[in-house]
């Protein structure tokens, strides 16, 4: 049951993650990036997103080594690289992000894009961290179903996650039921589709209604699909409204209209066609 904001998903593998975290993607001033962190975890969040493209992960962890919580008490999800993607890259890619953060192990490392013909080479350097303890979950990011299949096909480990670009636009519906059947848990990346949707009047009608605003309104849609959220504001108000999202529930009428949204848009690329 998601109760607060420690309230925690429990991954196949049994690993617990917080269902909403901290996304800290274009957070690329160490000092901005320091503090809105710190200002996170102080608002409870327990869980940050980064990755090495994103080029914070100093500043992760010196937020993470400067707050009152423990390093065991927070989970830390990094990913790797296009560019660093095949088995060895892999493992200097994640020696590299580890020195970055300055920590000795990883609650999750994803695979950042299905880039083809390298992804089934870098799913084994994960499956051979997660062997050796140094990442404690492994999992997808921009995996579509025959990704997916054909990563399964031919491994060992199943991935305990795949992140996604995910709000009432694209709520990806077959995705989420494909990756439920298999007990991936699904993350949202965008999961306030960077804030274009906040003039939406379908979702401020059902704001109004609740006393919240729309931003709370679909990221409660995203909890009631049992969906992991990461969203990311560098200002403290906002993340304290986006963690506010605990002490109302929509009604199924409200998630019918929020799911009525759904255009298959995506604001980012198609995991089947990106050249980065
Ligand atoms: P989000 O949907 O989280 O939206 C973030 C934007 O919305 C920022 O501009 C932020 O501005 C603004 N915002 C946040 N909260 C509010 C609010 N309550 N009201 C109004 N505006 C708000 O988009 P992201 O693309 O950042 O996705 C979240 C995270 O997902 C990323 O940070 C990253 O960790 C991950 N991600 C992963 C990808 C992948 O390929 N795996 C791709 C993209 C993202 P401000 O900061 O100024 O408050």
């Amino acid at each position: 049951m998601v109760k607060n904001l420690q309230s925690t998903f429990k991954l196949h593998n049994g690993v617990e993650i917080p269902y909403l975290g901290l996304g800290v993607y274009q957070m690329e001033d160490h000092d901005e990036a320091v503090s809105a962190i710190k200002t996170a975890i102080n608002l409870g969040y327990k869980s940050i997103d980064t990755a090495s493209l994103y080029n914070n992960e100093e500043s992760v962890g010196q937020a993470v080594k400067e707050s009152s919580v423990g390093r065991e008490n927070l989970y830390i999800t990094s990913k790797v690289w296009n560019t660093d993607q095949g088995y060895d890259s892999t493992l200097r890619a994640f020696e590299d992000s580890l020195k970055k953060l300055d920590m000795d192990y990883l609650d999750l490392y994803l695979i950042h894009w299905p880039v083809a013909g390298k992804y089934q080479d870098t799913w084994k350097a994960l499956e051979r961290l997660y062997e050796e303890g140094t990442v404690k979950a492994i999992g997808v990011s921009n995996f579509k179903e025959h990704h997916l299949n054909d990563l399964m096909n031919a491994s060992n480990e199943k991935p305990v996650i795949n992140q996604v670009e995910l709000h009432p636009r694209l709520s990806q519906q077959s995705l989420r039921e494909y990756c439920h059947n298999h007990s991936i848990a699904v993350e949202a990346w965008s999961p306030i589709a960077r804030g274009k949707l906040l003039e939406e009047p379908t979702l401020n009608h059902i704001a109004d209604k609740h006393g919240k605003t729309p931003a709370q309104v679909i990221l409660r849609w995203h909890l009631q699909n049992n969906t992991i959220i990461i969203p990311k504001s560098i200002h403290a108000n906002r993340m304290k409204e986006n963690s506010e999202i605990f002490d109302f529930s929509l009604t199924l009428e409200d998630m019918t209209q929020i799911n009525s949204l759904n255009v298959d848009e995506r604001f980012g690329a198609d995991p089947d066609n990106f050249d980065f």
